[in-house]
């Protein structure tokens, strides 16, 4: 089997896919992507996908991960598809499938794309990134991020609905509420992480965030072929329905149904249907208009956050080729619509969805009524969302950052001075910890306490003498010591530090899965502020004693 590479979407330059690059080396155009060995893969492991679980890692040969160790996984993927009962037998159709992929572990089908961007962060080395979002995307980032360690910064715009906040919050993800429309929030947010370089999540230019939503086309066409020509057949739908903010599904999905195609498994390339709310609807009346740049949606309208993408950049243009290309339909309904579909969906078939969903769902109900989808075509609809409110008292308050965007930036497009200097507000005094661990595990979970609950500066050493030189070079505020380490251990640290008069006060927290003999307890004693038995302490216990030891 031939190497994944990167190809240039705009010169068709192939790239070597050692590392994940931002830009093309030879023409600099930001949107690359992968390509795989297609004949190696069909010929060589259907068999071998269907023997594995049932979930997006399935079909890992065709994800840009160069490592499966690497994989951040909580089961996400495998949704069931869905035959509509009653809904269906009221528009007088009888081949609608809802993709229901409410049951990803956080209750959307950001799910992919966290699990994959968030394992592709694992493998890049990233510490702590920046997220701009309508809601679910920061809400599912902020999962797989608490899994894999990394800190995440969340921001959102104060449209997005309190009980969506308030779950980023829970994970432990900074949240950052933005005064303005979601298109500032991304500047603020691309802003903030450029100012203290800090990995940003590039939205629809993420090659893994794009990638991931090819699997929603592989297990679609997986599906169908087993529910109607049976084991091992795969079978493309006559349409592809979504409810589209930023692109990214219908644009990820619509790549995995030409890759199948390509390996011959499908044998059409389904329509895709773009729905969007009256309100913030810049594809919808573009694509009508006959248009090949949209106009900004400056002002969103619509009491759906998670639609309320105003500027849809080369989204558009990208859907807007798919549909001429293989034919499909932009269209867009009211909030009303959309609630009114949600009552449809929970009465009728007992599915009970968000309201960007219910979009889907009213989307689909003019469609058919227009008879622009046909009685006998098979219709998939991803049914992309469900909430779970986060009750107020769980958090307190000041469980969010506010940023006010001035006044004069609203209109500019760049941001100016004056917001970055109310990003430097978020600058509180940052205490520098140093954590001197030689097991990955070990360090990583003290440092995801440490950072679910307050903005630390964290540093990590394998040993004690690398510990020990990061020390020299800039004393932090305490230290957490594992005792057992190669090369240098922590009583060596200890009997070193005590040496200096300076790096003697820096308090020590020891924590250790060692049973200590009363000899090693005399060795510490005296030198450590507080000594912790690894697997024997609660996050809060660790945090309570580093709060007592810096104030
Ligand atoms: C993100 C999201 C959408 C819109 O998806 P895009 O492909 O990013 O435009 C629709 N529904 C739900 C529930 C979502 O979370
Ligand atoms: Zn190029």
């Amino acid at each position: 089997m031939h190497e994944p590479y990167l190809l240039c979407l705009k010169c068709g330059e192939h790239i070597s896919f050692a590392r994940m690059l931002n830009n093309c080396p030879t023409c600099g155009h930001d949107m690359l992507d992968v390509r795989y060995d297609y004949a190696a893969i069909a010929q060589e492991l259907l068999a071998e996908w269907a023997r594995r679980p049932f979930n997006m890692w399935r079909y890992r040969e065709l994800l840009p991960l160069r490592n499966p160790a690497n994989i951040v996984s909580m089961g996400e993927g495998g949704t069931p598809l869905v035959p509509s009962v009653n809904m269906g037998t009221m528009l007088g159709h009888d081949h609608i499938f809802i993709k229901d992929e409410r049951q990803g572990p956080t209750g959307s089908f950001k799910d992919r794309q966290a699990s994959l961007a968030i394992s592709a962060m694992k493998e890049a080395g990233v510490m702590e990134a920046v997220v701009a979002s309508t809601g679910n995307v920061a809400i599912s980032y902020s999962a797989y991020c608490a899994r894999a360690g990394i800190k995440l910064w969340g921001f959102l715009t104060s449209l997005v609905p309190a009980d969506k906040m308030r779950e980023v919050a829970l994970y432990g993800t900074e949240v950052v509420k933005i005064t303005g429309t979601y298109d500032q929030c991304k500047e603020v947010a691309a802003s903030f992480a450029q100012h203290r370089g800090l990995f940003l999540d590039k939205g629809l230019r993420s090659i893994a965030a794009r990638q991931s939503m090819k699997t929603l086309a592989f297990e679609v066409c997986e599906q169908l072929g087993l529910l109607k020509d049976g084991y091992g057949k795969w079978r493309a739908p006559d349409w592809y329905i979504q409810a589209v903010s930023g692109g990214m599904g219908p644009i990820g999905t619509f790549r995995g149904f030409e890759e199948l195609y390509e390996m011959g498994l499908i044998d059409r390339i389904p329509k895709v249907a773009v729905i969007q709310v009256d309100g913030c609807a810049p594809m919808v009346t573009a694509f009508k208009a006959g248009k090949e740049t949209p106009d900004i949606v400056n002002a969103p309208n619509t009491h759906i956050a998670t639609l309320a993408t105003g500027n849809p950049g080369i989204a558009y243009s990208q859907l807007r080729q798919i549909i001429l290309k293989h034919g499909g339909s932009m269209e867009s309904v009211s909030d009303q619509e959309s609630f009114r579909a949600m009552h449809v969906m929970a009465k009728m078939d007992g599915i009970s969805v968000e309201s960007a969903t219910g979009a889907a769902f009213a989307g689909l109900f003019k469609l058919v009524g227009q008879q622009v989808i046909k009685r006998d075509e098979i219709v998939v609809v991803n049914c992309s969302g469900h909430t779970f409110p986060v009750e107020q008292e769980l958090l307190g308050d000041e469980w969010t950052h506010d940023v006010e965007v001035p006044e004069a930036t609203l209109t500019a497009s760049v941001p100016q001075e004056g917001l970055l200097s109310a990003l430097e507000l978020l600058d509180d005094r940052m205490r520098d910890i140093l954590i001197m661990d030689d097991t990955p595990e070990a360090s990583r979970l003290l440092r995801r306490i440490l950072q679910a609950y307050g903005t630390f500066i964290v540093r990590e050493a394998e040993n004690g003498r690398i510990g020990l030189d990061m020390v020299y070079q800039r004393p932090p505020d305490l230290i957490l010591l594992d005792l057992m380490m190669p090369e240098m251990d922590g009583f060596a640290v200890l009997d070193t530090l005590k040496t200096d008069k300076e790096l003697s006060k820096i308090p020590v927290i020891v924590v250790t899965a060692k049973e200590l003999t009363n000899l090693e307890k005399q060795r510490l004693s005296g030198k450590v502020q507080s000594l912790m038995q690894k697997g024997a302490f609660s996050d809060q216990d660790i945090v309570d004693k580093m709060v007592e030891m810096l104030n």
